[in-house]
């Protein structure tokens, strides 16, 4: 009883010191409405009587904080009696309002004056210092700022900032103190532990940006967009969403997007070989399936047979140009998914043509190709893919006049993962009769071959521009198609 009345009396003190204003009743600030971030903080310690407005209808959060009044404060916190006294330090007479709680606070060893013998009461503090206070006065351990800062992160006091400091240069402004004070006293104000951002991960959206969401999902707004290469700190994940903080900023962005190691820029997806010489360009060739997965089946032929007969071909089509050609396999073995989207980057592929055939319980035919319109994932090539979908398609339709299934939109690994502008050919239905007039001769599949061949050039002439592909269209005797994308 007796201390609430000692607390009491303390809070009327400062409150008719500082600010020559009467308490009321209930204190409420104008300034600190219900949505402000520190809202019950500040009233937890003005209730307790550790801070106050500066003025009775305004709080001025972010104000910056003077080391005499975080004395006073901290002084408070620890239940001093604040009545003034003469001090150690030329600048701060008995007469001062927060002379006892200096003095105090410099015999407890918490805060100290400076060399010329002056405390500088005046003068703002910094998070550093801040931090520095803190520790000293809960004696959470510390006697340096970088441990007072890291101490205060890891006790879910204060946040770091994303660039992995602590922002201790920064002036500590009042609505700052009053939660790291707050926190400090009582732990239901600290984050929890799964809200503490202290994993550094890199934003990675290739060419493209981030929606930043104030919710776990695509129907929160967006409060930014996050470049490829923003640094985030990492909290939780709610499903497919990672509550992060980027800048002063928290919310959640699909956690696909995000890498722990620092993302390579990609280049621009707009026309990515474009400055390269024609010998540096490279095609990936993929030909789909291998090994223990045989693909789709048909009238006594294999896709992943087919796939790698035309892709083979395909090979010899471009080891006639300066162009230089991969193949993701050249027998019959079984790289993964991944190891195609792999090998393709570790080649620092251009293109990527992935050839398959359809299959549809005999009941269907036709050509078609995908590319990839980017639901979820990486490939930023979205105009780059759709362009080279564009000339293989006419070019599949040119060569074997099967029924035109279209060029289509795919959400299939090899086209989302991949970092280049990438297809997928289905040349034709390895189950259908009419389809495998073609696809089931050597002829036709090397009709087919030069085809996508073409299709590359074509590509490369109308879509980059590039006039050195010219020449190439002869070792085939063929020529440009008419421009399509
Ligand atoms: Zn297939």
């Amino acid at each position: 009883m007796r201390k609430v009345l000692v607390a009491l009396c303390f809070a009327l003190l400062f409150t008719m010191t500082v600010t020559g204003q009467a308490p009321q009743a209930k204190t409420t600030f104008s300034d600190i409405g219900s949505s402000h971030r520190a809202q019950a903080e500040i009233y937890y310690l003005v209730e307790k009587g550790i801070t106050g407005g500066v003025s009775s209808t305004q709080f001025a959060p972010d104000r910056e904080v003077t080391r005499g009044e975080a004395a006073a404060m901290l002084g408070r916190v620890l239940g001093l009696d604040g009545r003034k006294k003469s001090t150690k330090f030329s600048d701060v007479p008995a007469t001062h309002g927060f002379s006892g709680y200096i003095q105090d606070l410099v015999d407890r060893k918490i805060i100290s004056g400076y060399d010329d013998g002056t405390f500088k009461p005046n003068r703002t503090l910094t998070r550093g210092e801040m931090a520095l206070l803190i520790n000293r006065t809960f004696e959470f351990g510390g006697n340096s700022i970088s441990v007072a800062t890291k101490t205060l992160m890891d006790k879910g006091i204060a946040l770091g900032m994303t660039d992995g400091t602590f922002g201790e240069k920064n002036k500590i402004k009042r609505a700052d103190f009053a939660v790291f004070l707050a926190r400090s006293m009582n732990a239901d104000f600290r984050i929890p532990e799964n809200e503490r951002f202290t994993v550094k991960m890199y934003v990675d959206a290739g060419s493209d940006t981030l929606n930043f969401r104030s919710g776990p999902g695509t129907s929160y707004p967006s409060i930014d967009k996050l470049t490829t290469g923003t640094v985030v700190l990492y909290a939780h994940s709610e499903g497919d969403w990672a509550y992060i903080q980027a800048g002063t900023k928290t919310g959640y962005v699909h956690k696909n997007y995000l890498t722990k190691t620092k993302p390579v820029l990609p280049p621009s997806p707009s026309a990515p070989g474009t400055n390269k010489k024609l010998s540096d360009l490279v095609v990936i060739i993929d030909p789909g399936h291998g090994g223990s997965d045989p693909g789709s089946a048909g009238h006594g032929f294999l896709e992943k047979n087919i796939t790698l007969n035309i892709g083979l071909k395909m090979n010899a089509y471009f080891a006639k140009t300066p162009i230089q050609s991969k193949m993701t396999r050249t027998g019959d073995t079984y790289p993964s998914l991944g190891q195609r989207v792999t090998f393709a980057r570790q080649n620092k592929g251009d293109i990527f043509v992935s050839i398959h055939t359809n299959a549809f319980n005999g009941s269907a035919n036709g050509q078609e190709t995908f590319y990839y319109a980017r639901t979820a994932a990486t490939n930023p090539h979205v105009n780059a893919s759709k362009a080279l979908a564009i000339y293989v398609q006419n070019r599949m339709q040119e060569a074997w006049n099967l029924t035109d299934r279209g060029v289509k939109q795919g959400n299939l690994h090899v086209l989302r993962e991949n970092s280049m502008p990438a297809v997928l050919a289905e040349v034709g239905f390895i189950d259908s009769a009419k389809d495998m007039q073609v696809m089931g001769t050597e002829a036709g599949r090397e009709k087919m071959a030069k085809a996508l061949f073409l299709a590359t050039l074509d590509y490369y002439y109308h879509y980059e521009s590039r006039q050195d592909v010219l020449p190439l269209y002869d070792t085939v005797g063929g020529k440009p198609s008419a421009r399509r994308h």
